[in-house]
């Protein structure tokens, strides 16, 4: 069994980057670096892993790691160590773990990243303590994941918790899962820029593309359009919330992502449209928060991963 000064090989994959890190299973970030891909393929992706993470254990020599942990994506099924799909890349049941216990010669435990996310709260984050609390994830897409009584909820297939695909506007934007109006083509981050450009905004500022972060640093000095977009996102995205939580009546909801650093500017009116949406009496007490593990998030879910597995191997998911 692992201790909790053992270090982890932290493996965060995402859409369009990679991040590399090694951690102590206690959550105390030791190194990261973050990489963009070469290339979305199956090969190209082990082929970029092996090389990032192998130099960074020849540049740490200190922090030899004791076991692996990814994040993934999409949907894995971490029992078996497979990432099933992602909707961004053509994968299909690659057996990741599989793949780098043979590079690296440790055992390597995999999950889906929201849920990872929502792993490494209850462990180092705001969820320490709770046993009921939502997790929503919105960067350039919006994910979520399921903490009740205690341990995380992952439903039949692994999906539980894609808040993202909730409607929230009728006949709305056509989203990739085939719906129409989902949170996610309304709240994340491609979503927020075509809010802001309908509203009058910009498409270009000082020379960069129009981005969430861009718009919520306009928001900040007063700029109408970059509000009004902010004010919509906290509508959006309270409208979900709180259907989420009228059916969960969890203790907490963190938000997580990229847009949790803008959190200051759309939190007054998602709390106002949450308040006005949910069943009173069962939820007045609900805290909304931004994550405190900001931009360590996504590494500390690939060392929350090891730090389950190892334990649950045990018979004890809470180690
Ligand atoms: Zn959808």
């Amino acid at each position: 069994m692992l201790h909790l000064d053992d270090v982890v090989l932290a493996l965060d994959i995402g859409g369009s980057k990679l991040m590399v890190g090694l951690a102590t299973l206690q959550g105390t970030i030791l190194c990261s670096e973050k990489f963009l891909w070469d290339a979305l393929s199956p090969a190209a992706i082990l082929a970029m892993i092996q090389e990032k993470a192998s130099r960074m254990l020849i540049n740490y020599p200190q922090h030899q790691p004791s076991a692996i942990g990814v994040t993934i994506p999409g949907l894995a099924d971490s029992a078996k160590g497979l990432w099933v799909e992602s909707s961004f890349s053509g994968i299909e049941n690659l057996a990741i773990a599989e793949e780098l216990t043979n590079c690296f010669g440790l055992p390597a435990y995999i999950g889906n990243d929201a849920q990872a996310c929502a792993l490494a709260e209850n462990y180092y984050g705001s969820g320490k303590g709770t046993d009921h609390f939502l997790y929503v994830t919105v960067s350039n897409g919006v994910g979520g994941a399921l903490f009740l009584n205690g341990k995380l909820y992952c439903g039949a297939r692994g999906n539980a918790g894609e808040i993202g695909h909730c409607v929230v506007v009728e006949n709305g934007r056509t989203c990739k899962c085939g719906s129409k109006g989902c949170l996610e083509m309304y709240a994340a981050g491609p979503g927020v820029v075509k809010n802001y450009r309908e509203l009058g905004g910009k498409s270009q500022m000082s020379g960069q593309p129009a981005s969430a972060q861009l718009i919520a640093q306009l928001a900040r000095t007063g700029d109408e359009a970059a509000r009004k977009t902010f004010e919509l996102e906290g509508y959006y995205l309270g409208k979900a919330i709180a259907a989420a939580c009228n059916l969960l009546n969890p203790e907490r909801v963190i938000i997580g992502g990229g847009i949790s650093l803008a959190f200051d500017v759309f939190e007054q009116s998602l709390k106002s449209t949450f308040f006005q949406s949910i069943y009173q009496k069962a939820n007045k007490n609900v805290i909304i928060e931004p994550t405190p593990l900001r931009y360590s998030g996504g590494l500390l879910g690939a060392v929350a991963l090891v730090r389950r597995g190892d334990g649950a191997e045990k018979g004890d998911e809470h180690v």
